[in-house]
């Protein structure tokens, strides 16, 4: 029998590492790779099989890892949505946010990638909590009005009408004054994209057209 790779928590893509802390997301995005790519990811078993970490075993986590290699940022990331796990990833990036000015590593940016979800999956304005903890927000917009929304993204029950909770998060964030506020839009989903970028820049965001991927080779 083939040996199961143990699911990694922090794991490195480009000059970033990246955090799984959850594989709970309420989309089911017609272009997640989570399922597509058998939840892996560059050889990176992603699976947490319904064990998410604690708080202390990402930062233990981390400790390990970002003493191997020089990196130029942090980010919460998945598979999953990280908002899920609202007060994990506070205390996490607080803690990253003591590390950087204990000067502990060379200085890194913080960043969240999100489907913008994070107001409505924990009933409050959860953007002055991240403002004090991340520098850099990419939120996923990925359509043009929220019938798009919904055949792309398709959200759970109860979260069907969340587009204009994600556009209203994502002129929260550009307030807020994030060092970087990116929406971004997949290619190849039906969505015009050009349509998304007007709407992503009119609200002060940068835009970020994303590659459909494939199947992993
Ligand atoms: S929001 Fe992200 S994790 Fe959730 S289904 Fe879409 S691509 Fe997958």
């Amino acid at each position: 029998m083939e040996k199961q790779e143990m699911p990694k928590i922090v794991y490195r893509f480009g000059d970033g590492v990246y955090l799984n802390i959850t594989n709970r997301c309420p989309n089911l995005c017609v272009f997640c790779i989570k399922t597509k790519w058998h939840m892996d990811f560059h050889g990176n078993n992603l699976n947490l099989q319904g064990r998410e970490p604690s708080a202390n075993e990402v930062v233990a986590a981390l400790e390990k890892e970002l003493k191997k290699a020089p990196f130029k940022e942090v980010v919460f990331c998945g598979y999953g949505e990280p908002t899920m796990r609202l007060e994990v990833l506070l205390f996490v990036a607080q803690t990253l946010k003591g590390w950087i000015a204990q000067a502990k590593y060379p200085p890194f940016k913080i960043r969240l990638n999100t489907n913008g979800l994070g107001n409505l999956i924990n009933h409050k304005d959860i953007v002055p909590d991240l403002r004090r903890v991340v520098d850099v927000v990419n939120i996923s917009l990925n359509a043009e009005n929220e019938a798009a929304w919904r055949r792309i993204v398709r959200p759970a029950d109860g979260y069907e009408n969340g587009y204009e909770s994600v556009c209203e998060f994502i002129r929260a964030c550009v307030a807020a004054g994030f060092d970087k506020v990116v929406a971004s839009c997949v290619d190849k989903t039906g969505a015009d994209g050009k349509a998304v970028q007007k709407i992503a820049e009119t609200m002060g965001a940068e835009f970020y057209l994303r590659s459909f991927l494939d199947a992993q080779n």
